[in-house]
């Protein structure tokens, strides 16, 4: 996501707006399947303070994942708050998520660095959600089932569907 950023280099004090979007598509993430159906959002601004760059941005968008105990298809919606700090003359600047050619500074990497940290570690499709049976497979949300799981380990499960 590329910014010209001509009007506040060099010029202490100066503001600049921006927006655009970054296309995250779809990837595996800790083992979560996400999927973005469109691009991200990414609108803010920079300014600069006596040769430092205050870039502030927010990222909204959804994507959908699978619920970990149930495996329904949930959305998540993305609400970030971007705020980052580089010199003017991007020295020290994190290679990851700046880059820099003339006076265009792309972010993309900042961007896709802040959603990759606000992924959760695990996706329920409630807090509440049963899960599925570990015998039968039934979605335990949707109907109940006859299963004796009164002595069953879930630490088997895998040994389980392995045989
Ligand atoms: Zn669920
Ligand atoms: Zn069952």
């Amino acid at each position: 996501m590329k910014i010209n950023i001509a009007s506040v280099l060099k010029n202490s004090g100066a503001l600049m707006s921006f927006s655009g979007v970054v296309d995250m598509g779809k990837f595996e993430f800790m083992g979560s399947n996400l999927s973005f159906e469109s691009p991200v959002s990414v609108s803010g601004n920079i300014s600069n303070l006596g040769g430092t760059l205050e870039i502030s941005a927010k990222i909204t968008g959804e994507y959908s994942t699978e619920c970990s105990r149930c495996c329904e298809v949930i959305k998540k919606k993305i609400d970030i708050d971007l705020s980052e700090s580089i010199n003017e003359d991007f020295s020290g600047a994190d290679e990851e998520c700046f880059s820099i050619s003339g006076t265009v500074l792309d972010i993309e990497g900042a961007v896709k660095a802040y959603i990759y940290n606000n992924i959760p570690l695990k996706f329920l499709c409630s807090e509440n959600c049963k899960g599925l049976c570990p015998v039968c497979g039934t979605n335990l949300n949707i109907k109940e089932c006859n299963c004796d799981t009164a002595d069953y380990d879930p630490r088997f499960a895998i040994f389980r569907n392995l045989q």
